[in-house]
């Protein structure tokens, strides 16, 4: 995948082991999240990290910021490795890097977790708002989110507003439940999905207009967009055979099962898919604020350009003739490369 450098970190003291993926930083410094997890094996360890490392490289590339692409994976069962010495250590690691990786949250590493990093390194972003950190990321993945599926709305009805329309959401966490707010609050017809039956009465005792599907069979069911916010590879083979919506637009990361097959079997059947790494954006756009020098206005406007992206991106996959996720890493890519060559002087 053209990694430039990849990190082993162990200390048998805290039981820290940590991979540090740096794919590419042709742009800045490569920011991404870490994860901690109970892989099965080192190997499924290594490769989460190399993928998801590439991940970020597009995503700041499509997003316009100056950074590259990284993440961290930590293995170990979250309920009993965290401690403050395992976190300090870890920070100490990143610290090493000397800039070239910018840690942050991810699943389930939260903004206490960084605050820890933070005493042994500045590289750290997410940090709670007390400590000039941007806070949760969600409000504003799921601005972008929003955006985004106006958007495709724009495409597919002429016009981008979603009052009336029938949008099924799965997955109310944390951008879900945001997402639902717009949504609403412009009058669009929400459905939510979830397995998790505390969090959808969260949603319908602050929405008593939101009804809830069921999860079961939500491929079956009647919508105009659907708003993947829960799980990656909902879209397959198997799905896209049910799906009758024209829009899907939503924050899962690795949403197409595969890239190519099923990016191409839903222009096949005209759906018209936003690419999740652009549209999902919004939380990195946010923590790259941060290392500025947060400012929420300014994270907001930046988010708001995922609307132009999107349309963009429509365009570009109808001129290049490949799907609009395969348009996406292309749009990616021709960035990192146009920059690449600026910074070189040619
Ligand atoms: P979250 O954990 O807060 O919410 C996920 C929700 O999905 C939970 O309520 C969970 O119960 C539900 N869920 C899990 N399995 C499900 C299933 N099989 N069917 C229906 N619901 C299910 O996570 P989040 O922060 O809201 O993120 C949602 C998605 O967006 C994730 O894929 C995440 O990787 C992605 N994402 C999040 C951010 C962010 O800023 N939080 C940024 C980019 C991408």
């Amino acid at each position: 995948m053209g990694h430039e450098q990849i990190m082993f970190c162990q200390d048998a003291h805290t039981g820290l082991n940590a991979i540090i993926a740096v794919h590419n930083t042709t742009l800045g410094p490569a920011l991404g999240g870490t994860r901690l997890w109970n892989y099965s094996s080192h190997e499924d360890a290594v490769t989460d990290a190399l993928r998801l490392s590439r991940g970020m490289t597009y995503k700041s590339a499509i997003s316009g910021l100056n950074l590259g692409g990284g993440k961290a994976v930590i293995i170990g069962d979250a309920t009993k490795i965290k401690s403050e010495a395992l976190w300090r250590r870890y920070g100490k690691f990143v610290n090493n890097l000397n800039g070239k990786y910018i840690t942050a949250e991810d699943v389930n590493t939260s903004s206490a977790d960084m605050e820890y990093i933070h005493m042994e390194t500045k590289f750290v972003t997410g940090v709670p708002e007390h400590l000039g950190g941007s806070g949760d990321p969600s409000p504003l993945t799921a601005y972008g989110v929003y955006v985004g599926m106006k958007a495709a709305a724009k495409k597919v009805w002429g016009n981008d507003s979603l009052t009336g329309r029938k949008v099924m959401v799965q997955g109310a966490g944390h951008v879900g439940q945001y997402l639902i707010d717009h949504l609403v609050a412009e009058g669009a017809l929400v459905s939510v999905t979830d397995i998790n039956n505390e969090k959808l009465k969260q949603v319908t005792d602050k929405h008593s207009s939101v009804k809830v599907a069921d999860n079961a069979t939500l491929f079956d069911a009647e919508m105009d967009i659907y708003a993947p916010c829960a799980l990656g590879a909902t879209v397959n083979s198997d799905t896209i055979a049910k799906l009758k919506c024209p829009i899907i637009a939503g924050a899962a990361n690795n949403q197409l099962a595969d890239e190519t097959i099923h990016g191409d079997m839903l222009v096949k059947k005209g759906i018209t898919y936003v690419p999740d790494f652009l549209i999902n954006a919004g939380g990195v756009i946010n923590i790259s604020v941060e290392i500025e020098g947060y400012n929420r206005e300014r994270a907001t406007r930046i988010v708001e350009k995922i609307y132009d992206r999107t349309l963009e991106n429509f365009v570009f996959a109808e001129q290049q003739k490949v799907n609009n996720q395969l348009a996406a890493i292309k749009m990616a890519e021709k960035r990192i490369k146009d920059i690449a060559a600026v910074k070189n002087g040619i």
